[in-house]
């Protein structure tokens, strides 16, 4: 089934803690924002603000500190999109916000994102992030860009090494999907750019998931930030059915994935697996099989990367095989299911990978394959988000 004729809801609302006497803008008019900025997200098809976009928006462009949690696909990176338009000062070509992602495909989808917001104001976006051209890289920022959406490494060794990013302008850092960015992983890396960033830059932490432990580092390296977040009871959202199947043991997954292959015709699915060996042998069997799959991670060639999730976002590829460097903030309308062929290794993971379906208020369906040795994580991921997760129904497909 297509989703054409198939009534789309408003995300949920986001429940903000007015403590901090957060405003609600009803309209985007209600802003302030730039004309041609307003102009532009009517001709991008935003008609009104989604919860988080009338809460936050208003705080970003003011210059505070901002910490925005909303739930998965309601308009969190078209909010980083709108405020950094608005903060930039088209009169200078200098770069003047930097929003960081955990992956490439994000950070390019995020540039993109702004360069289509900003396209009525001229504004200068690049996407600086590994597995690209250096020399590409060093050229387009001595040419000037004032946005630049990237992954941690390759902006750092822009900042540092090749000195091609010039940070004495810029005004706003914005961590998308912060939690994972604040993870171990991740931290050093973020802390070696901030250093680099004027003292009084403004920080901006978003995500669909921040974990208490999370929050409790902010004070670091916020000031008096407006909070927006979400209870953990609210983050799983109404439009995604979540369903499991106990597959008992893993041998017997694939057998499960076939005979689902057969019933369930989607218009886009994701299937998540725990690692990249896996995703290589389960495309790899189902391709023998004769399934269309393609299938993505992080080993591959940037190149190859590039091109399997353009053919999955314009709809050539129908079923993609991935690891987590899909999990997070990748927008394709399409995906109505996504299966976790491996449950997730943490629970803000799996709010992320089912969150790849339902994309801003419409249906999607999240499929776990259970092994005996994996019903205390699904309980607790149950628990842990006061939410259900049933039995597969036989009509599963006319959910989908
Ligand atoms: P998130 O970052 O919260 O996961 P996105 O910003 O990717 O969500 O938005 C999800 C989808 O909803 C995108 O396709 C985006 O274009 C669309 N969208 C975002 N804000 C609005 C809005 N105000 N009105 C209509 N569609 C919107």
């Amino acid at each position: 089934m297509g989703d054409q004729g198939r009534s789309l809801r408003e995300p949920e609302q986001t429940s903000s803690k007015s403590g901090d006497g957060v405003t609600v803008c009803n309209t985007f008019e209600e802003m302030g924002l730039k004309e041609d900025l307003v102009r532009g997200l009517y001709q991008y098809g935003f008609e009104r603000p989604s919860a988080i976009q009338q809460r936050a928006i208003k705080p970003m462009v003011s210059g505070r500190d901002v910490i925005a949690q909303a739930q998965s696909g309601t308009g969190k990176t078209a909010m980083i999109a709108i405020s950094v338009c608005q903060l930039t000062d088209n009169r200078s070509r200098e770069t003047q916000a930097l929003v960081l992602s955990p992956t490439r495909e994000l950070a390019s989808q995020t540039q993109k994102v702004i360069a289509m917001i900003g396209d009525h104001l001229n504004v200068i976006a690049h996407a600086c992030i590994g597995g690209k051209s250096l020399s590409e890289d060093i050229r387009k920022l001595e040419n000037g860009v004032q946005l630049v959406s990237g992954t941690p490494g390759r902006v750092f060794d822009m900042i540092q090494r090749k000195k091609a990013l010039r940070t004495r302008f810029i005004k706003t850092l914005v961590l998308d999907e912060a939690d994972e960015m604040l993870n171990q992983g991740f931290k050093e890396q973020i802390y070696d750019v901030y250093r680099y960033l004027p003292p009084e830059t403004q920080v901006c932490l978003i995500s669909a998931t921040l974990p208490q432990e999370i929050l409790e580092m902010t004070s670091k390296f916020m000031s008096d930030p407006v909070k927006v977040l979400v209870k953990r009871d609210e983050l799983t959202l109404e439009g995604i059915r979540q369903f499991f199947v106990a597959v008992e043991r893993e041998e017997w997954k694939f057998d499960t994935l076939v005979d689902l292959y057969e019933t369930v015709t989607v218009t886009q699915a994701v299937i998540f697996c725990n690692t990249k060996r896996k995703v290589d042998w389960l495309s790899e069997k189902l391709i023998e099989q004769n399934f269309t799959v393609v299938a993505m991670h992080g080993d591959m060639q940037q190149r190859e990367r590039d091109a399997i999730t353009a053919d999955f976002r314009n709809g050539g590829a129908r079923v993609l095989i991935t690891t987590d460097v899909w999990a997070r903030g990748l927008d394709v309308q399409q995906v109505s299911l996504v299966i976790n062929y491996d449950l997730p290794n943490s629970r803000e993971l799996y709010i992320h990978r089912i969150g790849r379906s339902g994309r801003y208020g419409r249906n999607g369906v999240a499929i776990n394959f259970v092994r005996n040795d994996d019903i205390k994580i699904l309980r607790d991921i149950e628990q842990y988000y006061s939410t259900q997760i049933d039995e597969m129904p036989m009509h599963v497909n006319e959910l989908v």
